[in-house]
């Protein structure tokens, strides 16, 4: 086994530090994990940032939500098992496995329910405990391995995070995907994984809004059944006419203000909509709109172990086809966080080490 290697976070805003050292040692029920895949998450830009917005000048500092430096970022995490704990139960030495990130304290009612995902003393991988832009990463327990046999690694470990997050998101809806279109607002990757999902999840169909045209060309080229322009002043009758009166179902994977406003402008009774975007800003909406319509609106946070399961066999099935990534040498880490810091990534950039 050669050395770990590992970029590191020690400051925000500051380069990743390489650093070397022996390669961890799994203790009680963890496993080892030797990463052959590594995610390059818009995630990863808000860590290394520091903050979210919240709007009107208000942040959340990732400080104050308990995230301690140094920490080795990268929460989208494919490798093969190469070492267990020894009170380790269920792991296989040699799978090839995508790793569960978002582990919660294991104890609390939203972990014993089995969402870990919303727990409070989150523990997630990459987030809150060193993550996988690495040779290799400890996992507390098997349970979060899970194998991805006949599955290329690099382009499975997208589903850890992205994946999971659009399908825990369009879940949410329930069997109505099957009947009606889903609007989605976003077409960018996680739009567009958002699609591919629906698809492979029986849907009928996505309505795409974004403010681009390119993206917008893009969607409708993978299968989006109408792209509409986010921007347009006449952008609600638009989603009105296009569902046919009212848009019952909307994945907000923005998460702006103006994606809100516009959603809410375009919706109908009954409407749901589910906000996955954290880009920021605050909206106002007249609460009997919440009983007359009736209206809900809901925020999901990635997703919980059973979703990335389903997620994973989905693609296990051919369903789902896996979204080409681009891969590049662990050494680019800093390299890669920059790029799509600065807008120059189109797709998943994949680190392998
Ligand atoms: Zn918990
Ligand atoms: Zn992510």
């Amino acid at each position: 086994m050669s050395a770990q290697r590992c970029y590191c976070l020690t400051n925000h805003h500051g380069p990743l530090e390489l650093r070397e050292g022996p390669v961890p040692e799994p203790m009680d029920g963890e496993v080892l994990v030797r990463v052959t895949g590594a995610g390059v998450c818009h995630s990863d830009l808000h860590i290394w940032e520091g903050f979210y917005d919240l709007g009107g000048g208000k942040k959340i500092s990732l400080k104050d939500r308990g995230i301690a430096l140094p920490m080795t970022l990268g929460h989208e995490i494919a490798g093969e098992i190469v070492k267990a704990g020894p009170n380790a139960k269920g792991a296989k030495l040699g799978t090839s496995v995508v790793v569960y990130p978002w582990i919660g304290c294991g104890t609390c009612a939203a972990c014993k329910s089995g969402d870990e995902n919303i727990c409070l003393k989150a523990r997630s991988i990459g987030v809150f405990r060193d993550g996988g832009y690495a040779r290799y990463v400890i996992v507390p327990d098997a349970k979060y391995c899970i194998d991805i046999a006949g599955l290329d690694p690099a382009e499975a470990a997208p589903l850890a995070c992205s994946g999971v997050t659009t399908y825990s998101a369009l879940k949410k809806f329930g069997p109505r995907i099957q009947h009606e279109p889903v609007v989605i607002m976003g077409a960018g990757g996680l739009g567009h994984m958002a699609l591919k999902i629906l698809g492979a999840m029986g849907g009928q169909g996505a309505i795409m809004v974004d403010i681009d045209k390119a993206k917008r060309d893009a969607a409708v080229a993978a299968g989006a059944l109408k792209a509409i322009d986010g921007s347009a002043d006449d952008a609600a009758k638009q989603i009105m006419d296009a569902t046919g009166g009212g848009a019952r179902m909307i994945l907000d994977l923005v998460g702006a203000a103006s994606t809100v406003n516009l959603g809410l402008a375009a919706a109908t009774r009954g409407t749901e909509i589910v906000v996955v975007g954290l880009y920021g800003g605050e909206i106002n909406v007249s609460v009997p709109l919440f009983p007359l319509r009736p209206l809900a609106i809901r925020g999901s946070y990635v997703g919980n172990l059973a979703e990335l399961v389903e997620i994973v066999a989905l693609a296990k099935t051919g369903k789902l086809k896996l979204v080409p990534v681009t891969r590049r040498p662990l050494d680019d880490a800093n390299a890669a966080l920059m790029d799509l810091k600065n807008g120059r990534v189109v797709g998943r950039v994949v680190l392998v080490p």
